[in-house]
């Protein structure tokens, strides 16, 4: 172990004050990602801000951390927001909500999420006790404007969280509208995974003078590509302990590291992983020196297989024996990425990098790709069956060693007196079977559904249409060769997108990977199919139930075709 000497910024240096500081210890954060050690400094200064950073990158702290520091740096009137976000869904209300809560906890932050689908009721009350930070939809916001429960002019930030998407939802008119009511001299930022040239407009028509920042623009230095096969596989977070352990089982590395972004995540991925048979240790900044000394000697004498870390943890190890490297989640930028896997594929031995992304952070895993110039391959996580036909060949090899050790004679006579009552074959099936247990992994029974990523490039499936008012927008006509379809039932009778895929690709016998678009409101749900099969698709679905339920399917009405 070599360990570099530690000269990356701090949480504090970041000028951050001690209640705010304290939380992020509390959340096991160990360091400012590259995100925020560029947008934190000038955004507390006050600075406009236009960045192009996608999910993943921990852009949402990149923002609340300096609107909470703000907040409690001066005086203002509460009774009246301080701080607007505005984001294209209610689900990212309730997340970026959720984080603002938990970052401003000591300074006693109120934060309320307003998004449609919820009573109206509840969120007039709490607006009517005074919040610190709305966190809203832009149509439920625009509905609060009209009423006069949202009171905006005395509003010191605003923030436009995935920019881009609030666009293509059909938000903008809704956005000049929000932003006409906040009084000129705001601060204001825009967060956006994408800068088409609509985001550029926008930025012009109410950013003064912004920092800009990108997250993935440099590109890794040519020649520095280690020999490592790159994978990923999206996966829902629900699902990633398990999806991590079939992907470890399929892989089965001589050594691996498995980075997590907290302390906690480690913690917990470390039990889950011990809890499945793997010999995994935890590193991160709580551990103390001697007990790291212990971990990496487990590590380099065999008794660990795993070292599950965090990035300021793993900071100068080296590892001869490491074959895998594991992203438990995306990284927060390109150059942690090249980072992580610049530890395997050494000197002419190859090594593997294996990353685990949530839907949402399909995007960060493109941008990776465009910056280190190197193809990361979309795995589907090993099913149950793969997961069988693994372990038999595990066995297999194992008694095909066996039998070229030549030291087999002593059990002989188990066979002789076996084969007279039965077959050799069957003696052998049950040695096997015998063998087979013996390697005792865990049953894993879980379904881990499949991820279909929608066609067309940097387009997420499953994203809530208009999420706000309960029922999807449509500002787009269906993509090209595809026909949309009206399905009688939606998010209140707990469909899923997967629900549909699986409907669809089981019903119909199409590919999922033919599905488009699939958008899903309250009460029905809207599902791209290409034209040729849409009639097909209509039949088959007709007699069939989804979530138990029969239910309608037809062509969209107000489809031009
Ligand atoms: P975001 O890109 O804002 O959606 O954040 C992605 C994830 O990273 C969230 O789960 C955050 O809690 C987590 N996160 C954000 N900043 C940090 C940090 N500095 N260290 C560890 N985790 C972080």
């Amino acid at each position: 172990m070599n360990d570099e000497p530690d000269d990356r910024t701090s949480f504090a240096d970041l000028g951050l004050r001690p209640e705010l500081l304290r939380a992020l210890t509390g959340l096991g954060y160990e360091e400012p990602t590259p995100i925020q050690r560029e947008a934190i400094p000038p955004l507390t200064a006050g600075r406009d801000l236009l960045g192009q950073a996608a999910t993943g990158t921990g852009k949402t702290a990149a923002f609340a951390l300096p609107v909470l520091e703000r907040m409690a740096g001066g005086e203002r009137d509460r009774r009246t927001p301080f701080a607007l976000v505005l984001v294209p869904t209610r689900e990212l209300a309730v997340q970026v909500s959720e984080a603002v809560h938990r970052y401003g906890r000591e300074l006693g932050a109120r934060v309320l999420p307003i998004y449609g689908g919820q009573p109206i009721g509840r969120q007039l009350r709490v607006l009517e006790q005074g919040v610190d930070v709305v966190v809203a939809t832009p149509g439920r916001a625009v509905d609060h404007l009209s009423r006069g429960t949202l009171k905006l002019e005395h509003l010191d930030i605003v923030v436009l969280d995935e920019a881009d998407e609030m666009l293509d939802m059909g938000f903008a008119e809704d956005l000049d509208t929000i932003l006409a009511e906040t009084p000129a001299e705001r601060q204001t930022v825009l967060f956006s995974a994408t800068m088409p040239g609509r985001i550029d407009r926008l930025a012009r028509q109410h950013l003064s003078d912004p920092v800009r920042i990108t997250i993935g623009r440099e590109q890794a230095e040519p020649g520095e590509a280690p020999r490592v096969r790159q994978s990923a596989y999206v996966v829902p977070r629900a699902h990633k302990p398990a999806a991590l352990g079939r992907v470890l089982d399929v892989e089965a590395p001589t050594a691996a590291i498995v980075f997590c972004r907290t302390r906690d995540e480690v913690d917990q991925l470390t039990e889950t992983l011990n809890g499945r048979g793997y010999r995994a240790e935890s590193l991160h900044g709580g551990i103390s020196q001697e007990q790291r000394d212990r971990v990496m000697a487990r590590l380099r004498n065999g008794t660990a297989d795993l070292l599950v870390a965090t990035d300021v943890a793993a900071r100068g190890l080296d590892i001869e024996q490491l074959t895998h490297v594991v992203n438990y989640n995306v990284p927060s930028a390109p150059e942690s990425y090249v980072h992580r896997i610049g530890r395997i594929g050494r000197a002419g031995r190859e090594g593997v990098a294996i990353t685990l992304a949530e839907p949402r952070e399909h995007g960060m895993l493109k941008t990776i790709e465009r910056v280190t110039k190197q193809r990361i391959h979309m795995e589907k996580v090993p099913t149950i069956a793969d997961l069988r036909a693994r372990k038999l060949e595990l066995t297999r090899a194992a008694l095909h060693e066996s039998l070229l050790e030549d030291d087999l004679e002593g059990f002989r006579v188990v066979v002789e007196t076996l084969t007279d009552q039965f077959d050799v074959m069957e003696v052998a099936l049950a040695a096997v079977k015998l063998a087979h247990e013996a390697t005792g992994a865990a049953a894993d029974e879980e379904e881990i559904p499949e991820y279909v990523p929608r066609t067309g490039s940097g387009e997420r499936r499953g994203r809530e249409g208009g999420g706000d008012r309960g029922a999807p927008r449509r500002p787009r006509r269906p993509s090209a060769g595809m026909t949309r379809l009206f399905v009688g039932a939606g998010r209140s009778s707990g469909i899923r997108p997967q629900d549909l895929v699986g409907a669809i690709a089981g019903e119909a016998r199409l590919n999922g990977r033919d599905i488009g678009a699939i958008e899903i409101a309250d009460r029905f749900s809207l599902v791209e199919v290409p034209d040729s099969a849409a009639q097909q698709v209509i039949a088959s679905l007709r007699g069939a139930t989804i979530k138990g339920r029969k239910v309608t399917v037809r062509r969209e009405r107000d489809d031009p075709r």
